[in-house]
């Protein structure tokens, strides 16, 4: 609730506004019973037909007032709701972004999505109901209860039983529905999920005739969404009808209380049970609030939870930004996922000097992409260190560290726009370690294109229809494997770092196109220190210096002659790709 407060506060004017419309909407709607009462007693009895005209002509006035505020109130209040629910995304979404992956692993993308979206919308809905109702409600409950007194006190003390009783079903409602609707909100977050997953993995799942397993998991969390609503909206569904029943009998009850009322009182008898018609209203209007206040409740804690999310990563005091020419070293270094109890790497340690090109070898699971992960802080070890000429990488500043490193990950990712767009993400951000602002729409073609020939991507970019300006869809969906991984590579030299990691991202090129890729790396310019992560013993055998990764230790570090000689798994890999090696 006091996240759903401060955001008001933020609209405190515009609030205050269509509260004012609101309050003479319920002003004109309480005046209208009593107008007709006069009608009642005074012309019809009277016979009077001036008098009927004139308090005619004043309700229809009324009733035209009653509407302009309506209109006020509902413009304002979709207003409201709408920027608010605008504002809460954006800082969400804000807060993500300066979220490390541990974070995001421990959130759930689906369920960051849910709240983005739907929690957000709950929200928006019940802002747009306070400022609609909230205000009328009472002010139309209470001032009919007063007007009831007013024209007839005899049935007073009925009217006060049965606001207590439809006050208690309000608050039995809000008991019962609080919980339910957090679970309708968890079961939203599964569905996501699912969908999320199928739809990302949609050829392994087609490939594998996978489609009846996924379409089961879909319907099992879908059935349980829709079992979890049904059960929430039944469990609310019961209270409005409840409300109904006892306002009505109410009036039954006055009517019959007041069955040897005089025929002049007949005008007040019937603006007294027109009133008890306006309590009901406010009563269901104000369970309804109370409904969509459950759910927002629910929402906010979950939009609170994102909010409040602190990035798992300290930032250091004073960073530095030191000049980095590429000297790497990991000094005792070990790393657990915050989910996982096993240690994924185990007290590593290795050196790399500006300019050398050292492979990572290992099996899946060994560890490598974690290893590499832990040079731009995308996780921080647990235990040791990683310096970057000699500097912690924890006390580097983090932009300036990302932008002297270079990391193409293992899925090649691109965005939708153009290959151009998507090549020069480098370049706008970083110029030699400075950021630079980026000038739209004027592009370093020299530096993209130089790139691209380096990563082999010119030839194919050239072939497109319309070279670097076709358009790529999401995620690069209308290119092949081993052309994403090319761009990606493009993207990442564009920067011109210090550091490259270059993380299996050339297992879908053809031994050829690897190669003369490799080569090109050596003979670019500024020669950066290269991390080529391969399960390939071919792409890595050449390099300067080879580490053999197993169950997350090292195994050997050395060149591939020292370790042929002598690392085990290094030889057996290299067995099972190239063939046996005769005993000297
Ligand atoms: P490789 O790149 O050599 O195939 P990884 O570094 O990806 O290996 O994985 C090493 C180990 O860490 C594996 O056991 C894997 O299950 C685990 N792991 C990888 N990513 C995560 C993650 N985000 N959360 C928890 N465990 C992970
Ligand atoms: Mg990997």
């Amino acid at each position: 609730m006091k996240l759903i407060l401060r955001y008001l506060k933020k609209h405190i004017v515009i609030f205050c506004i269509s509260t004012a419309f609101l309050t003479l909407e319920a002003v004109a709607d309480l005046l209208q019973p009593t107008y007709m009462s006069y009608i009642v007693d005074n012309g019809v009895a009277d016979k009077n037909t001036d008098k009927i005209l004139m308090y005619g002509g004043i309700m229809l006035g009324i009733a035209l007032f009653g509407a302009f505020c309506a209109v006020m109130r509902n413009h304002f209040a979709s207003r409201t709701s709408q920027t608010i629910g605008k504002e809460i995304r954006h800082d969400i979404y804000q807060n993500v972004q300066s979220l490390s992956l541990e974070n995001i692993d421990r959130l759930q993308p689906a369920s960051i999505i849910t709240r983005i979206t739907n929690d957000v919308t709950q929200i928006q809905d019940f802002i747009n109901s306070i400022m609609r109702i909230l205000i009328k409600a009472p002010v139309t409950g209470i001032g009919a209860v007063i007007l009831i007194i007013v024209q007839t006190p005899k049935q007073a003390p009925i009217m006060i039983i049965i606001i207590v009783i439809a006050s208690l079903l309000i608050v039995a409602n809000i008991m019962v529905g609080y919980p339910r609707f957090g679970k309708v909100q968890k079961k939203l977050d599964k569905l996501n999920g699912v969908s999320r997953e199928f739809l990302s993995s949609v050829r392994v799942v087609k490939a594998f005739r996978a489609e009846d397993r996924e379409t089961g998991k879909f319907d099992d969390a879908s059935g349980e969404l829709a079992a979890a609503n049904t059960s929430a909206l039944r469990a609310m569904a019961m209270f409005a009808p409840l409300i109904n029943l006892t306002v009505n009998f109410g009036i039954v009850l006055l009517l019959w209380i007041s069955k040897d009322q005089k025929a002049a009182d007949i005008g007040r008898l019937m603006a007294s049970v027109n009133y008890m018609g306006q309590v009901l209203f406010a009563l269901n209007f104000i369970s309804n609030v109370i409904n969509s206040a459950v759910r927002a409740l629910a929402s906010s804690e979950r939009i609170k939870e994102v909010l409040d999310e602190k990035p798992a990563q300290k930032k250091a005091e004073n960073p530095g930004k030191p000049e980095i020419k590429g000297r790497l070293e990991f000094k005792n270094v070990s790393f657990a996922y915050a989910n996982s109890s096993r240690n994924a790497l185990n007290n590593i340690s290795f050196t790399a000097e500006p300019g050398q090109t050292i492979g990572i070898i290992g099996p899946t699971g060994s560890g490598k992409s974690s290893l590499v992960n832990l040079i731009p802080r995308f996780y921080d070890c647990t235990e040791g260190s990683i310096t970057v000429d000699g500097c912690d990488v924890r006390e580097i500043d983090e932009e300036y560290l990302r932008n002297r490193i270079s990391l193409v990950a293992q899925k090649a990712l691109l965005f939708t726009g153009t290959i151009k767009e998507n090549l020069s993400w480098g370049l706008s951000r970083a110029v030699n370690g400075e950021t630079q602002k980026e000038k739209s729409g004027n592009y370093d073609m020299d530096r993209i294109t130089k790139a691209a020939d380096i990563a082999c991507a010119s030839e194919f970019i050239e072939n497109t229809e319309n070279g670097y300006e076709t358009l790529l869809g999401q995620g690069g969906v209308n290119l092949s494997g081993g052309q994403k991984q090319r761009l990606s590579i493009a993207r990442a030299l564009i920067k011109n770092p210090s550091i490259l990691i270059l993380d299996d991202c050339t297992s879908a090129l053809d031994a050829n196109t690897e190669s003369k890729v490799l080569k090109g790396l050596s003979e670019m310019e500024t020669k950066a220190t290269v991390l080529l992560i391969s399960q390939r013993i071919s792409t890595v055998m050449r390099v300067d210096k080879i580490l053999c990764l197993n169950n997350g230790t090292v195994e050997g570090f050395g060149t591939h002659a020292e370790l042929l000689e002598n690392c085990r798994t290094y030889r057996e890999i290299y067995e099972s790709q190239i063939g046996k090696i005769e005993k000297l």
